[in-house]
């Protein structure tokens, strides 16, 4: 339905369409083609003849005001105060007059933005909060995004890959970040169950919401020293901290067995084959911040095996449907263990493939 400036409602975004650049409504549904002239810079021809160019730069996700201010005046100086952030939440300048490219580039490069990211190369690293933030994370987001960028940046300047490159970090299993459908996620694991904070726990939780909290049921009520508690199934834990969340008498943070998970080989989208969950490949790797160093050199390793042996246009997934698992293992030399084997044999059996959510 198009959008109707007298349809008002108290609930849900508006609609879009006031948003767009001025441009972009005159020639919507009509464009005839878009090419990326470099990395980062793309143009987009109306079959009326305009032509809209695309700047895209990085952002390091966690803006502050002043960023956003810097960002918006740089709008308001080169694209009619139009600007817009992707999915993977680079920022893209919507620009009509070609000579205000490279002052714009120049600008935002000067601010620290690198441009590049599209085509062949890596986007942006989405991510999720981490340590700065979150309750439950196993690692920083932020920090482990910044090492990894820094390893791959000539990957984002450059289309140096065989096709794009799409990778994200969450700092637990809950994978606010979007990993579980990416070409590599970077993914945080607790290694231990929760501890239970028996002598707080009736003070600070209710004890039903908290049994309720739990996806595989390893909570049980207890009665510990004459109060009200509960107790951890061991086995059935699978350490997602979902329990943390509703309960800070059950802290699952562990700083020296919390570590990371690499998985491969997912997309969201359509584009020749459908949308894919990625699979674990290494489960487990040391925390180890400022750098995360055995982190960073594995994802870059994978990286470089995947630029070597793929045929253009094919993404990580892609290229293991073509060649296989085993031969996956074998290229990049990352030992296949066992504790990857229900992600390869049962997974179909226990993922949820549907959004209708059944107890
Ligand atoms: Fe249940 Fe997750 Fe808590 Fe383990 S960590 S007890 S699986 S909610």
């Amino acid at each position: 339905m198009k959008y109707s400036g007298e349809r008002i409602t108290d609930t849900g975004p508006p609609h879009y369409e006031q948003f767009l650049p001025p441009i972009i409504q005159r020639n919507y549904g009509r464009w005839k083609y878009h090419e990326v002239i470099k990395p980062g810079i793309m143009v987009h021809v109306s079959e009326s003849g305009e032509k809209l160019y695309t700047v895209r730069a990085s952002s390091p996700r966690l803006l502050s005001i002043e960023k956003v201010r810097a960002l918006a005046s740089l709008a308001d100086k080169y694209s009619f105060g139009y600007l817009r952030f992707t999915a993977r939440h680079n920022v893209e300048f919507l620009v009509t007059e070609e000579v205000n490219i490279q002052p714009l580039v120049d600008d935002l490069e000067a601010l620290g933005h690198p441009i590049g990211g599209m085509g062949s190369t890596i986007s942006n690293i989405i991510h999720n909060q981490g340590w700065l933030h979150c309750h439950s994370s196993a690692t920083d987001a932020s920090g482990l995004t910044k090492s990894l960028m820094d390893e791959l940046i000539d990957y984002f300047l450059e289309e140096k890959l065989p096709s794009k490159l799409r990778m994200a970090v969450a700092c637990c299993i809950n994978m606010c970040g979007t990993a579980h459908c990416c070409d590599i996620a970077v993914i945080g694991i607790h290694t231990r169950p929760p501890r239970v904070q028996h002598e707080t726990l009736h003070k600070r939780c209710e004890v039903p919401t908290l049994i309720a909290t739990c996806p595989t049921m390893a909570i049980r009520p207890a009665i510990v020293d004459g109060k009200p508690s509960v107790e951890v199934i061991e086995e059935k834990c699978m350490y997602c901290g979902g329990c943390y969340t509703v309960c800070p008498a059950m802290p699952v943070k562990d700083a020296e067995h919390d570590g990371l998970s690499i998985w491969v080989g997912g997309k969201v989208s359509n584009a020749r084959s459908k949308p894919t969950f990625s699979k674990l490949v290494i489960p487990y790797l040391p925390n180890n911040p400022p750098r995360w160093p055995e982190v960073t050199s594995a994802v870059k390793h994978i990286v470089e095996v995947w630029a070597e042996h793929a045929k253009p246009f094919e993404r990580i997934g892609e290229w293991i449907d073509r060649i296989g698992w085993p031969k996956f293992f074998r290229l990049t030399g990352i030992p296949f263990r066992r504790e990857m084997i229900d992600d390869y044999k049962h997974a179909d059996l226990t993922y949820r493939h549907s959004a209708y959510l059944t107890f």
